[in-house]
């Protein structure tokens, strides 16, 4: 039994027991530092409009990329990375991921916004992806270890009408996904009054024509017919693509409950939010919300009041893999769930962060799937692959991808006519319904 003064010489002498430890505390890895960086655009051999960034470090042969795709701004996005993040970031210290985020979100002093988010997005994909090269390990190692075997993903189908989609899902059931998103003609499908017909002002729009009340009474009809055709194991998505209001939105919500939905999609618009508050009270259909969004603060009041079931975001929209990490972590705690956005314009760099965040979150739910033509992967090699609705990555250092870059010379962006537009939809009275 040590007495006290036996113990007080012990603490005393610990300083000179750490000193002759034979296993020193490492004294870490040498600074690292940006040296250069290039913007590399590309039509992926498509229509893509894809934009990354590739930094290239004091270490050798090290280098990571990250991706700043945007589909209707891309040249703003360019200009901002080449013009206003690059002369920053020369010289910076790569191993800051935290910080060179932090300082990036806020060195335009206005902050936020789809374009900042992309390049902030580029920068710290880049950045994770060269701390994984560095520390040998995918990022989803750094994030804190996979907590699943892959990804599962939902897929996309529909039909002209419910026997149509019916023969679609059991398509998708039969190939493997067991989540699986159902449109009707396309997104915010249902609810068209056709094209020429209709009560129309003179000389006005004669296209196909958004009417709310009438998508709030087929699609839950079609859902009906599908779900007696398919039964009830395959998890059901739709997307409402924000063309609801209010109360429609409740009651839409309302009429697809006994149809057991996996989650209904944006049934508002985001400017109309505070209206899940009272959604929340008339219906138990889970809610998939925040496509739009650009931060993570945006989703705080939704996840802790727990009005939405998912959070949607697009990862490179959000600015990146730390800000998607945190809203993953905010999910977790709220219990709510991730469904990371997806969309047939991004690009596999995007999918691979949000499958690096999705595969070391107990907060995920589901991801978006999205699939690329065989030479995308010639193009990007390590381009994640999709197999029986889950999505796999190549799990090799870093994000686990690289670029072909003198292939991507030879596939460059198009011209964007009429400056790159989202195709929207508008009312019987010509007015436009949002997207
Ligand atoms: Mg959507």
């Amino acid at each position: 039994m040590p007495t006290r003064r036996t113990f007080a010489a012990s603490l005393l002498a610990a300083p000179a027991a750490f000193a002759q430890s034979p296993s020193p505390r490492p004294a870490g890895l040498p600074k690292l530092t940006i040296t250069g960086a290039k913007v590399l655009t590309t039509s992926g051999g498509s229509n893509y409009r894809w934009i990354f960034l590739k930094l290239l470090t004091s270490e050798p042969g090290l280098y990571g990329i990250g991706s700043a795709s945007n589909h209707y701004q891309t040249h703003a996005v360019i200009a901002a990375l080449q013009h206003h993040l690059i002369p920053w970031l020369i010289g910076k210290d790569a191993s800051q991921i935290e910080d060179l985020w932090q300082s990036s979100h806020l060195r335009t002093y206005w902050r936020n916004g789809p374009v900042n988010n992309n390049v902030l997005s580029a920068l710290d994909m880049a950045l994770w992806d060269i701390k994984g090269k560095r520390a040998n390990m995918p990022v989803f190692d750094l994030l804190g270890g996979k907590v699943r075997d892959a990804v599962p993903c939902y897929d996309h189908t529909g039909g002209r009408d419910a026997a149509e989609a019916s023969d679609n899902v059991l398509k998708s059931q039969a190939s493997g996904y067991r989540h699986i998103r159902v449109q009707f003609g396309g997104y915010g499908g249902g609810g068209f009054i056709p094209a020429g017909q209709g009560s129309r002002a003179t000389g006005g729009f004669s296209g196909p024509a958004f009417d709310e009340e009438l998508y709030v009474d087929q699609v839950p009809k079609m859902f009906e017919q599908i779900r007696a055709k398919v039964g009830f194991a395959p998890k059901l998505c739709h997307d409402v693509h924000s063309h609801l209001t209010g109360m429609n939105a409740a009651e839409f919500s309302r009429r697809m409950q006994p149809l057991q939905m996996f989650f209904v999609e944006d049934v508002l618009p985001p400017e109309q939010l505070a209206w899940y508050r009272e959604l929340r009270k008339l219906s138990t259909t889970p809610q998939a919300v925040g496509e739009l969004f650009t931060h993570p603060f945006e989703y705080m009041p939704f996840l802790a009041e727990r009005l939405i079931d998912f959070a949607r975001c697009r990862v490179s929209s959000i600015g990146g893999i730390t800000p998607a990490k945190k809203v993953a972590v905010m999910c977790e705690i709220n219990g709510c769930k991730t469904a990371f956005q997806e969309g047939g314009e991004n690009d596999p760099i995007n999918q691979l962060a949000a499958y690096h965040v999705d595969m070391s979150s107990p907060g995920f739910g589901i991801q978006e799937e999205n699939h690329f033509p065989p030479f995308v992967h010639e193009l990007l090699p390590g381009t994640a692959t999709l197999r029986a609705g889950y999505l796999y990555g190549a799990n090799t250092p870093g994000l686990g991808i690289d670029i072909n870059e003198s292939l991507a010379e030879k596939h460059p962006l198009k011209p964007i006519q009429g400056g790159g537009v989202y195709r929207l939809d508008r009312a019987l009275d010509g007015s436009v319904v949002k997207p």
